[in-house]
């Protein structure tokens, strides 16, 4: 067996520790004679195991218990849709802050169901700030604010939750979630796919205030209603078993860990090794996002000439260093660096980076 380095930015690697356990639990789980995949959700083994699940992300997270904990489908795609037909009513306005590629898009997607107010946006600064809370046109009025922690394709992130004031404070938070603790009470609605950070995609982590659930909204079928998934456990419908079942998995490993103050240390030190050994290559790798704000998850970064792409790409994956292509949205390079990626991943790009450097220089 060999596995590589992998820097994807999602689906994204997974804890070596936890795919070697699905993998021993693969045939036989937990005693049943059959696998994870093949038993009802409704069944007491499935249902013991999604408790657990639940009680484990309110202990990492430290969840306060006026907020319920739903396991959706739909990726965050769906849910930039589905958050606003269930926190807005007719005539409502939301206020978001774009500060990058899936802010942007949450914000075009709300549009059919509420006034969108854009109220700030650094896209005439290519998203390489972000903008000064002071500049953001708020409307005190508005059903919600929506931003995204982590810009996954543009590197950029908040360091901390912006005071909205009682206004409701919706995040993506697909791309940094369970990367360091965060203080749950300041936010309304919290939402993650599950594909970088937690399990395989198909799942959807919400975590939402319960008195937003009470929220007088347009009629709507039963199944887009986070209410109605609240008030049964996630199980209205068949949920995302195995991602339920692997993002578990996560959260043990987390827990084995040290918690999320451990990833935060971990993933501090691997970003600032990464950034540092970009901004101390004499200008042959270049990361032009304002320091304060760059990503620890997402590192994205451009070789001086572009020429060199190609054979920076087809020599990082020679030397076992997968998926450093940047998105085509942006080009040049991107290193993700989620809780599963290591250290010494890290370290295996510097050196290859540094190698690479002298090589071409
Ligand atoms: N938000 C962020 C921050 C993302 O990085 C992504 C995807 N990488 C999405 C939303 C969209 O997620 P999905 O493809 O699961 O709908």
């Amino acid at each position: 067996m060999s596995r590589v380095w992998n820097f994807s930015a999602g689906p994204a690697a997974l804890p070596l520790p936890v795919l070697e356990r699905a993998q021993r639990e693969l045939l036989d789980w937990n005693g049943s004679g059959a696998s994870v995949m093949e038993q009802s959700h409704r069944g007491k083994r499935f249902i013991a195991m999604a408790a657990q699940v639940e009680a484990d992300l309110r202990e990492l997270m430290n969840i306060p218990s006026d907020y319920a904990v739903l396991f959706e489908q739909g990726g965050a795609t769906q849910h930039f849709a589905q958050i606003p037909m269930n926190l807005a009513g007719e005539g409502d306005t939301a206020d978001y802050i774009v500060t990058g590629h899936w802010s942007e898009k949450a914000a075009s997607e709300a549009a059919t169901y509420v006034g969108v107010n854009i109220a700030a946006n650094s896209k005439s600064e290519n998203y390489l700030r972000m903008p000064p809370r002071e500049w953001w046109k708020l409307n005190p009025g508005a059903a919600y604010v929506h931003i995204a922690t982590n810009e996954t394709i543009h590197g950029v992130e908040f360091q901390d939750a912006p005071d909205v004031g009682s206004v409701p404070l919706v995040a993506d938070m697909s791309s940094d979630i369970l990367s360091c603790p965060i203080d749950v009470s300041r936010f309304g609605l919290i939402y993650a796919g599950a594909q970088k950070n937690i399990g395989p995609s198909g799942l959807v982590l919400i975590i939402i205030r319960r008195d937003l659930l009470e929220r007088p909204v347009r009629p709507m079928a039963r199944i887009f209603r986070y209410a109605e998934h609240a008030a049964n456990d996630s199980m209205l419908n068949t949920p995302n078993t195995w991602g339920w079942y692997l993002a578990g998995l996560t959260f043990e490993w987390l827990k084995e860990r040290g918690g999320l103050s451990a990833m935060a240390e971990e993933n501090r030190k691997k970003s600032s090794a990464l950034y540092a050994a970009i901004d101390n290559s004499g200008g042959f790798y270049s990361n032009p996002i304002d320091t304060p704000v760059r990503s620890r998850m997402n590192v994205p970064f451009t070789l001086h000439d572009s020429a060199l792409d190609a054979a920076f790409l087809q020599e990082s994956e020679a030397a076992g260093l997968m998926a450093l292509k940047g998105h085509k949205a942006i080009g040049g390079m991107r290193a993700s660096l989620y809780n599963a990626v290591p250290y010494e991943a890290v370290e295996a790009l510097i050196a290859f980076m540094r190698d690479f450097s002298q090589r071409h220089g």
